[in-house]
């Protein structure tokens, strides 16, 4: 079996460089420790093996097909559901009265990574579940939780988000789909809902969607909007009976087709119940529990998929030769070389190992900052919570973003193979074009970063994120060989400042068209200095190792390989900010919408 994720990395990034052992201290996870950790990935990386890996290529090729209204997806999906909910693993981040295991998001996110660096598509299935299931969880009554939990706890239920409608993509204040309340306590519920992943198909028995809706007078926007559970089938009298969610079509999608997107008819013979979630109008506000979570989630998709691609892409520039090496003084005689060393190759390489391992470095921080907001009070909490709000629109883009860039480059060093059938490189591209538009288009989160995390509580998150890049410096700079690097960061916070003080000051002045026109730039640049922020870091802990540890062989090769691709991230990608900068303090501005003429077309 080919190299899809590589455990020495894992393990380096949760216990060496983030120390997640020392949650065990905390009482809510002090049933854990190493062993159960490494338990957990373990257990991932097996059922990742076999069921997920050995059925990637299988599931693109044989796409789910609605058929009288039933789609019919890959058969291993049930199996993998009910592997999942053996092992405890959809629900194992949930509290033990919840069901769950109490395992730290750090653990789990990694093992989420492992599955879906085996098989995107296929690790949807459970992430869905787990996220609807902690939304009853946390917000609904008793009645929900007892009824839909458990199920969708053990995989034999399917759990969705249904919030995207025909004209509600980007802007979900102007949902429509309607609940109308019932006698018994019900609301009839009726719209459409589109591109639902996961909202129909025969492997699970029963299917759960946390719907947004708005119940009958319900204010305009945002504040009218609540959140139901509409099962596919609803118990009446002890029978399950259908509760009127048709399957209107199915999308043929360009990747990740394992997983079904389905366009939703809701109670179309007025016929379907849902039930209400918490409050009434608070819906968008408790969703945002599963889309913050889903984020990450996207994050963890877009790093896994640039990481399959990567070894991938690394084996295979390992055995392919081809031409001589530039250096090579008889070009005509000598056997041809591995593309493997070729500068551009291995360019090519590094930037993929830079993009793989800088994201899911990034994304195990926001985990490990969830994991501490689970366990911290106060002061402390805030810190933390603000951590990870101002994180986690950048944990979303720049591993969808720079990972599609990063599963080109992958195709790139496969030459024309790379664009055939016969290796899976195609298809990882095509799976993980999607990772920058669902879940918020790059526009969205990029508005988000720059628009409300920037300046929510007097700029209280930026502050708290500057004081944890500062540590970092100042451990990096006790070692020579960093100081350059540490430097090279310094300015670019410095830019970034000037940068922040020029847009805010549109903010300001409430010109809201200037200060987020050029918002993905921003979030290009804030991604960038953030990435590096991780490179440092790890390159930091690599350091230490090697002067404290002594490694040998493979060790050493592993530490020194952390520290040159921190170099290489500092050397090729950080000084794209220049140019960005730029861009961003440049007073023409060229892309505004004009009300007399229109100048594109
Ligand atoms: C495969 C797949 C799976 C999905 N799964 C789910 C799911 O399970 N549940 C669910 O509810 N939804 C799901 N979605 C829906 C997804 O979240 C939306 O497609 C996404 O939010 C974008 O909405 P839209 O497609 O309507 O595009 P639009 O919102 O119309 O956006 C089109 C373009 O305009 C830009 N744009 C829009 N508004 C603004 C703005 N205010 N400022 C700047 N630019 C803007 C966007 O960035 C984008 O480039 C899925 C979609 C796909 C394709």
């Amino acid at each position: 079996m080919a190299q899809y994720v590589n455990l020495r990395n894992l393990k380096f990034l949760l216990y060496e460089v983030f120390g997640i052992e020392s949650l065990t201290k905390y009482e809510h996870f002090k049933d854990h420790n190493r062993e159960s950790f490494d338990m957990i990935l373990d257990t991932a990386k097996q059922i990742a093996d076999n069921l997920l890996y050995p059925t990637f290529r299988e599931m693109d090729v044989q796409e789910p097909q609605l058929e009288n209204g039933v789609v019919n997806v890959h058969p291993t999906i049930k199996k993998y559901l009910k592997a999942m909910g053996d092992a405890g693993m959809i629900g194992a981040t949930y509290d033990y009265e919840a069901g769950g295991g109490q395992v730290p998001a750090s653990v789990y996110s990694l093992a989420s990574f492992i599955l879906s660096a085996a098989n995107n598509g296929a690790s949807m299935f459970t992430g869905l579940s787990s996220g609807a299931a902690r939304l009853i969880i946390s917000f609904g009554n008793q009645e929900l939780k007892d009824k839909y939990v458990p199920k969708m706890l053990s995989g034999e239920w399917q759990g969705t988000m249904a919030l995207t409608e025909p004209q509600a993509g980007s802007s979900l204040s102007d949902i429509t789909s309607s609940a109308k309340p019932l006698e018994d306590g019900s609301y009839l519920i009726k719209g459409q809902k589109v591109f639902i992943s996961a909202g129909e198909h025969n492997q699970a028995e029963n299917i759960i969607h946390l719907l947004l809706a708005r119940i009958e007078g319900a204010p305009a926007g945002v504040k009218g909007i609540s959140l139901f559970v509409v099962p596919k089938f609803r118990e009446e009298n002890g029978q399950f009976v259908n509760n009127d969610v048709a399957a209107g079509s199915i999308y043929h999608k360009m990747g990740q087709k394992s997983t079904p997107a389905m366009h939703l008819m809701i109670g179309d013979n007025s016929n379907c119940k849902g039930y209400l979630v918490g409050e009434a109008n608070q819906g968008l506000k408790y969703m945002f529990q599963m889309m913050n979570e889903a984020r990450l989630g996207v994050g963890l998709v877009g790093a896994s998929i640039a990481t399959n691609a990567y070894y991938a892409s690394l084996q295979y520039a390992q055995e392919r030769p081809q031409g001589r090496r530039l250096d090579e003084k008889d070009q005509k005689t000598t056997p041809q070389t591995k593309i493997i060393n070729h500068p551009d190759v291995r360019r090519m390489l590094l930037f993929q190992k830079a993009v793989a391992e800088g994201s899911l470095s990034l994304l195990l921080e926001c985990a490990r900052y969830a994991d501490l907001i689970e366990v911290t009070e106060g002061e402390e909490r805030e810190n933390y919570s603000l951590l990870l709000d101002i994180l986690t629109p950048i944990a979303k883009t720049f591993p969808a973003e720079y990972g599609i860039k990063s599963v080109s480059e992958a195709m790139q060093v496969f030459g024309g193979y790379g664009y055939c059938e016969d290796f899976p490189i195609e298809q990882l591209y095509r799976d993980i074009r999607i990772a920058s538009i669902y879940e918020g288009t790059t526009a969205i989160q990029s508005q988000d970063l720059l628009g409300r995390k920037l300046t929510m509580k007097n700029g209280a998150a930026a502050m708290a994120l500057m004081q944890e890049v500062s540590k970092t410096l100042q451990e990096a700079s006790t070692h020579e060989e960093l100081k350059k690097y540490v430097e090279l960061l310094q300015k670019e916070l410095g830019r970034m400042q000037q940068v922040m003080q020029r847009l805010l000051g549109f903010a300001m002045k409430q010109e809201f068209e200037l200060f987020l026109a050029d918002a993905n730039l921003f979030m290009e640049m804030a991604s960038l200095i953030v990435i590096s922020w991780q490179w440092l870091k790890q390159a930091t802990v690599a350091k230490v190792q090697i002067l404290t540890k002594n490694p040998q062989g493979e060790e050493l090769a592993f530490y020194e390989s952390k520290i040159h691709a921190m170099k290489f991230f500092f050397a090729y990608e950080l000084p794209k900010t220049k140019w960005l900068a730029t861009r961003l303090m440049d007073d023409e501005v060229l892309t505004l919408a004009q009300e007399q003429k229109e100048i594109i077309v």
